[in-house]
């Protein structure tokens, strides 16, 4: 591989069509670190939001250390995968103990944190200090799978040491911090999944500044790789949650309970909730129910949340009794969020 020729081209391309991002205007590792927590499964436009808003409300890790743990549940409200907003204000006070402010320089200390694995820690290490350690997002698997035309699974033990070698042979030691930014951006808007330019009709192939040194395109594999292993089928649950209703004083009241154990939304509020096996509860005549489906990692969750008006909130264990106007006081997961709207109760 021609590494001069792959750096001058990159770069080239990175200074015409990177996006301007408020986070890559710093070197300020904590800053970094909020948004690389932050943008984990989330898109970009919807994660500058809440990366500004974190940044402004909590500038320095001693203030998100001293925050008080509800509180950042609820600035996270809305971002789905609340165990990144547990483990951004664990982390926050791992640093703090052990003395690691304003962040950890070394990057098995960033790699230390809760929530952090190789890639994170390759990024914050590379952006904010320019470290030679690569940052492997998938945008960036699937620009080295097509280079090298390697077709075997990137998401097995196996398959990430034989990418992390690849990477390693083309990683800019000089200026690691550029070099991983700009490959991560080229997978996002021109080595992108589907191939086809939307508005051309065009493969991004033909027009691909480092496309003379691409092992997918001389064979004609692009389309095809990167490679994934076979996924195991999904947990399926059914969630039954009755949102019971009760105005008094012109108010309206309702029942919330915290989750407890070990399990999805761990310390999110939601409403009572029976759980099903096989089926969702069949729904009795009249009532207002609105059924949605969500993918998590491992689990398919068939929820159906049904309104009951009555006119005494009835006494379930376990249970808070809050007005609706109240809700937002409290960590609730992005799945009670979109049924509330879609209720309109919210
Ligand atoms: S030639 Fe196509 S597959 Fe190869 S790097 Fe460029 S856009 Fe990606």
């Amino acid at each position: 591989m021609n590494l001069t020729y792959l750096y001058e081209q990159l770069y080239r391309w990175w200074e015409q069509n990177k996006r301007v991002l408020p986070w890559r205007d710093t070197t300020d590792a904590y800053a970094i670190w909020l948004s690389e927590i932050i943008l984990q499964q989330t898109r970009v436009q919807q994660g500058t939001d809440y990366y500004l808003r974190f940044v402004r409300r909590w500038p320095t890790v001693d203030e998100l250390a001293a925050a008080d743990e509800q509180e950042v549940l609820r600035e996270w409200q809305g971002l789905g995968y609340y165990s990144r907003a547990r483990n951004l204000y664990r982390s926050a006070q791992m640093i703090v103990e052990r003395g690691w402010q304003p962040f950890p320089r070394t990057f098995d200390q960033i790699r230390q944190l809760p929530g952090i694995g190789d890639y994170t820690a390759g990024a914050i290490a590379s952006f904010a200090y320019d470290m030679p350690y690569p940052a492997m997002d998938g945008n960036v698997y699937r620009v080295v799978a097509r280079l090298f035309d390697a077709d075997e699974p990137f998401d097995t033990s196996h398959g990430k040491r034989r990418f992390h070698e690849l990477i390693m042979q083309l990683l800019d030691r000089q200026h690691p911090g550029l070099f991983n930014a700009a490959i991560m951006e080229f997978g996002a808007l021109q080595c992108t999944p589907t191939l086809t330019d939307t508005e051309t009709g065009e493969s991004r192939c033909d027009s691909c500044p480092i496309g003379e040194l691409c092992a997918a395109r001389r064979h004609g594999t692009a389309a095809l790789l990167p490679v994934r292993k076979p996924r195991p089928q999904l947990r399926k649950r059914y969630l039954n949650y009755t949102i019971y209703l009760a105005e008094q004083d012109g108010r309206t009241y309702t029942l919330i309970h915290q989750r407890t154990g070990r399990d999805i939304w761990q310390h999110l509020w939601e409403f009572p909730l029976a759980e099903s096996e096989g089926a969702l509860l069949p729904l009795p005549e009249g009532s207002t129910a609105v059924d949605l489906k969500h993918t998590l990692s491992h689990q398919q969750l068939y929820a159906r949340f049904r309104k009951q008006t009555v006119r005494e909130l009835p006494d379930i264990p376990d249970t808070r009794r809050v007005a609706l106007d109240e809700l937002d006081e409290y960590g609730l997961s992005r799945l009670t969020l979109i049924a509330l709207e879609k209720l309109k109760l919210f």
